[in-house]
């Protein structure tokens, strides 16, 4: 069955054929690390971890390169061409590189916990600042580029194919979308490849055009070539970075002489609770606080419960209808791997197993259709539990476990090893560490502190990370606990 996925630049679904089979290069745009990674951040985890495990179920070798930009890039237009990172690290009185390294670990501790594989290679952008310098060199002597005070501008009308990805124009760019708006530039739609750095600039790097850093677009184009190759696979990214962001990868790439990626993927955007995510109206969450508030598990379920090219609308309701459906998968699915095969074969129960694996494996050829994939599974389970109960045809049952493992455990990830050895349910863990945290806020209060550091003392060494916040103490299990859900 060909595996068909919907490529942006086709705008329609095509069947995937990779360029040097059975390898395959998948890039997907990861983030700039200034803050927590929101709820946007793990759909493009979890999304794209899915499309990897599925590949790799169908028999392909891959290499994920995910990046992480850690450069100072200027925020956008609305903040006041302000670096994102050294913003940040003004307010946490850090080095900007302490400001980047903190949120990179932070992200993959968020990431690890969604149960996501780490890439194959994660390129930063600070440590590719040569490869962005020589692409950059390489546009300037094909003319595609231009030098004015020591920064480097893309020269825009130079390349008529612009637009191609997106069906949008240049003449849609706002003028300084991204970077500051500079009288220097010969247009305003041109972008920079590479910016000199004002005197107060503090991640900077010397450059043939003087000090500096580099624009957003060109590490993309750069880290991408070097690790995959011409004439790539697939790159992938979130809705938002179709224009101008991908547009510019592939302009610089193209324009270099280069064969860039072969299939695009976009996946889109996350609302919560009906509206566009904003830290400035308060309807905003980051992936952390919803991982303490929910079985990272469950998350992860809900995240694929949406097909990734749909809109998807975080609500409270949906997480707790997702926490119900995936902690009754779970518990059918416990049972199924404690069996002791015994007893002979059932038909009905063939029958069912060879029509979850039809429903399954289509649903995931058509583009990633993880909701019918997840519907197929939930079609199989009356039949799994009534062969459970009767507790007969074991030859049976033990092939269900074997496909159950391989879908389940292997594709959508989702009964990672520390959910499956935990036998405690997710809410009595979670009621009990509340109880606990509660004892020790009392003993605070009665400035028993020997009692308050003792019983913090002994949850860390127990590996549940206890953090004193301004918004009052919160707290996450250990990976190899069940955190719990609210069921
Ligand atoms: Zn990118």
């Amino acid at each position: 069955m060909p595996f068909v996925l919907y490529d942006t630049m086709q705008r329609k679904k095509v069947e995937f054929q990779p360029a040097k089979p059975p390898h395959v290069g998948v890039y997907v745009c990861g983030p700039t690390v200034y803050s927590d990674a929101h709820l946007g951040h793990g759909r493009a985890a979890v999304v794209y971890d899915v499309l990897r495990r599925w590949l790799l179920h169908e028999g392909y070798k891959v290499r994920f390169v995910s990046n992480v930009t850690d450069v100072g890039h200027l925020t956008d237009d609305a903040d006041d061409g302000e670096d994102k990172i050294q913003k940040r690290a003004v307010l946490e009185r850090l080095e900007p590189m302490e400001v980047a390294d903190k949120y990179f670990w932070r992200y993959f501790e968020d990431t690890d916990a969604l149960n996501v594989a780490k890439p194959s290679i994660t390129p930063r952008a600070s440590g590719h600042i040569i490869e962005q310098i020589e692409l950059t060199k390489e546009l300037l002597q094909r003319g595609y580029a231009y030098e004015i005070n020591g920064s480097v501008y893309f020269r825009a009308a130079k390349w008529p194919d612009y637009g191609k990805l997106s069906g949008r124009r240049l003449e849609d760019q706002q003028a300084g979308a991204r970077v500051e708006v500079r009288g220097e530039k010969e247009d305003p739609r041109d972008w920079a490849l590479w910016k000199k750095a004002e005197p107060e600039h503090i991640m900077r790097w010397p450059s043939p055009w003087g000090e500096g850093y580099p624009g957003w677009h060109i590490e993309c184009s750069a880290m991408s070539l070097k690790y995959l190759g011409e004439g790539f696979d697939i790159h992938a990214g979130g809705i938002d970075l179709q224009f101008p962001h991908h547009e510019c990868e592939i302009a610089q790439a193209e324009a270099a002489g280069h064969e860039f990626a072969r299939y695009w993927m976009h996946h889109n955007h996350v609302l919560l609770n009906g509206e566009k995510m904003s830290k400035s109206t308060g309807n905003f969450i980051t992936l952390r606080e919803l991982l303490n508030q929910y079985e990272p598990m469950v998350v992860r379920f809900y995240l694929l419960q949406s097909h990734y090219r749909s809109v998807l609308d975080m609500t409270q309701s949906g997480l707790e209808a997702a926490a119900k459906a995936y902690y009754r998968l779970l518990e059918s699915y416990r049972r199924l791997k404690a069996l002791q095969p015994a007893g002979g074969k059932s038909e009905t129960l063939q029958a069912a197993i060879a029509e979850l694996q039809e429903d399954f494996y289509a649903a995931m050829n058509n583009d990633l259709g993880t909701p019918e994939a997840i519907a197929a599974i939930f079609k199989f389970l009356p039949s799994l539990n009534k062969a459970l109960e009767q507790g007969e045809a074991g030859e049976t049952l033990a092939r269900a476990r074997e496909v159950m493992e391989r879908l389940g455990e292997g594709v959508l990830g989702i009964f990672p090893e520390r959910v499956l050895a935990s036998n405690v349910s997710g809410p009595l863990l979670r009621g009990l560490v509340e109880l606990l945290l509660q004892l020790r806020q009392e003993a605070r209060q009665r400035r028993d502190y020997q009692s308050a550091d003792s019983i913090r003392e002994r949850l860390t060494q127990l590996g549940v990370v206890v953090e004193d916040t301004p918004r009052g103490t919160q707290w996450r299990l250990p990976q190899a606990s069940l955190a719990g859900g609210k069921e």
